[in-house]
């Protein structure tokens, strides 16, 4: 194929996504600001950019996969950033779970430098990442999704065109939300199994199998069961997500309550020295709290 394809961001999830990428047969260049992570992509074909603006020139396809709106700001408007660089034509993808307010910017800024702009962020957590088989919520021009359709495929199982511009990024806000409630609420609930005197695997067998159950619960619950924090989406992201969710709400004039009482849960694990590992500790200092019964 040689299509040039650019990653920039290589966490959790984008290097799942270049490994996908150079499996299905693009011309990959990747960058991150922390260069040592490139190591097991550039020995296994792709090549190294140290800066986003050396990623970006040429490539037809330009990815972002960052942790958040002020990463994403960096990387493309920063020194060396990778939107100056990027040749007239090329399709910028903004993956990052970012703000539609700064989609909008950098869509009118990508208007400006003469490419175009996709929002595509994404659902699917590590192991949908390294097995290609990621979500994408896009909102951008039905043309310009065409022509980055092969990019997108090689790393997802489906495509969802939303709308226009920003459409991707405020429907994951809103699938984020309501996965970071969901999250905060088994939390409380598993800590409630635990001192109930039920049998914890026995009560978990019946959410699971019951109205609550879904693939989320599935899987945070057996990482809460079992004390295993290995990262599969960061706390300290859910937290950001909340926030992006409560600012982007309001703007349609929603107060998305719940979404305070969780991101509350959130931070207060932060505050425990849990934001670098799997969302799912979020239930470690509810553990440890205990309230006089009433
Ligand atoms: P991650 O592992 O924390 O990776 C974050 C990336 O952002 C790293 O490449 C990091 O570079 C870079 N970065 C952070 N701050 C930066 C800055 N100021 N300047 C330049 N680069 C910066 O996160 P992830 O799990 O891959 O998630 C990436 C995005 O996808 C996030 O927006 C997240 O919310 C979203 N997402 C995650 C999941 C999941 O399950 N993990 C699922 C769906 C969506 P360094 O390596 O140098 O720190």
């Amino acid at each position: 194929m040689g299509e040039e394809v650019a990653i920039l961001g290589l966490g959790t999830m984008g290097s799942g996504m270049a490994v996908n990428l150079l499996k299905a047969g693009f011309s990959v260049r990747v960058y991150n600001r922390t260069a040592a992570k490139a190591q097991a992509l550039t020995a296994t074909g792709a090549h190294f950019a140290s800066t986003p603006a050396e990623a970006s020139r040429g490539a037809s396809v330009i990815i972002s996969m960052l942790a958040d709106d002020a990463a994403s700001r960096e990387v493309w408007l920063g020194e060396n950033g990778a939107l100056a660089a990027a040749t007239n034509g090329a399709i910028l993808i903004e993956s990052s779970t970012v703000s539609p307010a700064w989609v909008a910017e950098l869509a009118t800024l990508a208007q400006e430098h003469g490419v175009d702009l996709l929002d595509a962020p994404v659902t699917g957590s590590r192991t949908q990442a390294e097995a290609g088989q990621l979500s994408f919520l896009v909102g951008g021009k039905d043309a310009v999704l065409e022509r980055a359709t092969p990019v997108l495929k090689a790393m997802s199982k489906e495509i969802i065109h939303l709308g226009p511009v920003g459409s991707g990024a405020k429907m994951k806000l809103i699938n984020n939300f309501v996965c970071g409630v969901q999250v905060a609420s088994l939390a409380e609930g598993l800590v409630w199994i635990e001192r109930s005197g039920l049998d914890p695997e026995k009560a978990l067998a019946v959410l699971k199998g019951g109205a609550p159950g879904s693939p989320l619960l599935g899987a945070i619950s057996a990482r809460m069961a079992s004390q295993n924090y290995a990262v599969n989406f960061l706390l300290k992201l859910m937290t950001k997500d909340l926030r992006y969710a409560e600012n982007e709400a309001a703007h349609c004039g929603v107060d998305l309550q719940t979404a305070e009482v969780a991101r509350s849960l959130f931070e207060n694990a932060i505050s425990k020295g849990f934001g670098e590992q799997d969302m799912a500790s979020v239930i470690e200092p509810l553990r440890k709290k205990q309230t006089s019964p009433k």
